[in-house]
């Protein structure tokens, strides 16, 4: 305990003097904050003082005027970091981001305002519905028109599948269950057409469409590329079809908003099979970028399951039925990029170049699954129905923005990893998903890159209290994304709001009084002392300013108190000091709380023993107390000082005088403290 209370002066002394700090004055900072701001830090330690009294450990004394003082000082820092960044954030403030600031295609191509990148639930993007059966659900409309009083209103996240019902009529079609005993072997690879423009889309539509008149219906192969490197959401980049005859590959950057409203006479066609290898995120992507949905999907990945396939992967199908290979490299290529290099249009063209026949191939090997006397539910074709079975609920899936539900994400996490946490880190982990989440939106990229999810758990684990430990179990300096450079002190403001040792804190005005009733609810012992530092305050600096008159003319109300908790979001002042004296709040609360417990401790004991056995050996610590004191803390005082008195003479007393003496004039030679 002494040794924490020596931390706290240690700490103290290093605080810069007042008079090291006066030129700071002149500096034009925002004088009145300071002083306002500092009235309600001091009103908090004459809440302490009123509690615990200047109390004495060894030959030193926890220094409350110095605190003050000091405080005052480091306030006046605050106040210019506050003003620095005031000037800053005057001029609009352009995120600082490594390497991936690069320009986006949505700002390129002039589509960010069709970019839902807010912390609202996903609408699902399409105006109308082809091939309906069943009109498009209004509330869709609603939320799309008006999404800021739609969820306020309704207490939805999540919308129908805008094609549930026309994909779940959907029957087994004789174009998709007949195979022909003769299967056309694979084209040569040709150039692809590129697709740019409305009119060369348009182009494509008419053909496939005219194919579905001549023959009642067609088959196309479907893939996309796509990007979440410099993204929040993610964005497709790339969209290949290849019909029986042709490759295309379609630039979606151009052509972003119409190619939902043009695709969709393909994609919801249920005349037209979609065969897609591994759908599922396709499946998504579209729905998000474009509002497309697909009807009649065939998805090899399902087909490759159901014929137990050595391995699933395109790559596998592809060498097996094939014999060909791809350069899996491309997979993570920046497909952003424009012009695509011949290589990566190659790589995309593969994808679907050969999807058909392999589609062809896999239909025949699920018929021959079907022993000749096994008529499995007396479905001839009872394999392929169950690969459209499977096709049918990736159809189904319903994209989802990643904000939502981080404690469902985090326990996929987990599941993964097969890793297992308590509840309260669980908590937290789920507070550090949702800042990072929210810094995604911010910034518009992918939080999984600026943060991966290992830096997180090690912050669970390891529960750094303040920015120089935070840095540390980062990485350090250097290897911490500028996005979180920036925003280091909110990550550490949640840390500390699940920190045991941050106590919880009311503070109460009292109406005659100028002094602050604290009320401490649970506090658990153990502190780390570490070199006190200002961290950067990067608070609503705006935000903070147009409310500041408030906070200066409601000074030492509790309301005052409350916007200050508001305005830095803080529950405490004590975490509020944390955020800028990195963790000094807790540091000197948990000091005083000690010294509370210490003094209770001696009352008990003077109560118990009655100082009757103390030797006159014994030496004791006497708190030294005010005249604002407690008056519990007087009686202890007087009492003390009585048995001590009757029980041993003056002896004792004087020695606790010479010291009293002593320490005076110390601190008259300096304002600074020894620890001895
Ligand atoms: P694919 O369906 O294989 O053409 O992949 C579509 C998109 O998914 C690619 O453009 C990548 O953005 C992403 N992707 C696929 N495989 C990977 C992977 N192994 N790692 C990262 N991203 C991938
Ligand atoms: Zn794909
Ligand atoms: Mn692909």
């Amino acid at each position: 305990m002494q040794s924490h209370a020596k931390q706290v002066v240690a700490l103290m002394n290093q605080l810069p003097k007042k008079d090291e700090l006066k030129f700071l004055e002149k500096q034009p900072g925002n004088k009145k904050f300071i002083n306002e701001t500092n009235k309600v830090f001091i009103s908090v330690i004459n809440g302490l003082r009123s509690l615990v009294g200047d109390v004495q450990i060894n030959q030193t004394t926890i220094p409350f005027k110095q605190i003050e003082e000091t405080l005052d000082q480091f306030l006046e820092n605050a106040a210019i970091q506050f003003d620095k960044m005031n000037k800053l954030s005057v001029a609009p403030k352009q995120p600082q981001v490594q390497k991936s600031n690069q320009p986006k295609p949505k700002d390129i191509y002039g589509f960010a305002d069709v970019i839902q990148l807010n912390k609202l639930p996903f609408i699902p993007v399409l105006k109308c519905k082809q091939y309906a059966q069943t009109e498009l659900d209004q509330k869709i409309i609603e939320a799309q028109n008006n999404p800021y009083q739609f969820f306020e209103k309704n207490g939805i996240d999540e919308f129908t599948h805008p094609y549930y019902e026309e994909i779940m009529r959907l029957t087994p079609q004789d174009f998709v269950l007949d195979v022909p005993s003769k299967i056309n072997r694979f084209r040569d690879l040709e150039p692809p057409i590129m697709i740019r423009n409305a009119d060369q889309l348009g182009e494509l539509i008419l053909k496939i469409q005219q194919e579905v008149d001549q023959n009642g219906y067609s088959e196309i192969a479907v893939d996309l590329e796509h990007n979440h490197q410099i993204s929040y959401l993610g964005i497709t980049c790339l969209i290949q079809l290849s019909t029986r005859t042709q490759d295309y590959i379609i630039d979606p950057f151009p052509l972003w908003k119409q190619l939902g409203d043009m695709l969709s006479a393909v994609f919801s066609n249920p005349k037209i099979v979609k065969v897609f290898h591994g759908a599922e995120n396709d499946v998504q992507w579209l729905q998000r970028d474009f509002g497309l949905y697909i009807v009649n999907l065939f998805d090899t990945f399902h087909a490759s399951k159901e014929l137990q396939l050595m391995q699933n992967s395109f790559q596998f199908l592809l060498s097996e039925y094939c014999k060909k290979s791809t350069d899996k490299t491309y997979q993570t290529a920046d497909w952003t990029q424009r012009p695509l290099s011949d290589e990566m249009v190659k790589y995309a063209q593969i994808d679907t170049h050969y999807l058909l026949y392999i589609y062809d191939r896999m239909r025949q090997d699920l018929k021959k699954l079907n022993k000749p006397n096994e008529n499995l539910n007396n479905v001839p074709n009872y394999y392929i129905e169950c690969v459209l079975k499977r096709s049918k609920e990736t159809s189904l899936k319903i994209y989802k923005k990643p904000l939502q539900d981080q404690d469902q994400s985090l326990q996929i996490i987990l599941n993964k990893q097969d890793r297992r946490i308590d509840s309260k880190s669980f908590d937290l982990m789920v507070k550090l998903l949702e800042l990072r989440e929210e810094l995604g939106i911010q910034y518009d990229q992918n939080p999984r890159y600026f943060l991966p999810n290992p830096f997180l758990f090690k912050l669970v684990e390891s529960k750094p209290t303040s920015i120089q430990e935070l840095k540390s179990q980062l990485g350090g300096e250097k290897n911490i994304h500028d996005i979180i450079k920036e925003n280091l002190w909110q990550f550490l403001k949640v840390l500390l709001e699940f920190d045991e040792k941050v106590p919880t804190v009311e503070v109460m005005q009292q109406e005659q009084q100028n002094t602050t009733q604290i009320q401490i609810e649970e506090i658990q012992p153990s502190i780390q002392v570490e070199p006190l530092k200002i961290i950067q305050i990067s608070v609503n600096l705006q935000k903070f300013q147009n409310q500041n008159t408030k906070i200066v003319q409601h000074s030492f109300q509790n309301e005052n108190i409350e916007l200050i908790k508001d305005q830095f979001q803080c529950e405490s002042p004590f975490k509020l000091l944390n955020v800028f004296y990195d963790g000094l709040g807790t540091q000197i609360f948990q000091s005083m709380k000690e010294q509370s417990q210490q003094q209770k401790q001696l009352v008990e004991e003077v109560e118990q023993q009655k100082i009757q056995k103390i030797n006159t050996s014994d030496f004791i610590q006497l708190p030294k107390l005010e005249e604002t004191n407690r008056d519990q803390s007087k009686e202890l005082d007087i009492r003390l000082n009585n048995t001590l008195q009757n029980q041993h003479g003056t002896k004792i007393l004087k020695r606790h005088q010479k010291i009293e003496q002593q320490r005076t004039q110390k601190s008259n030679i300096s304002n600074r403290f020894e620890i001895l």
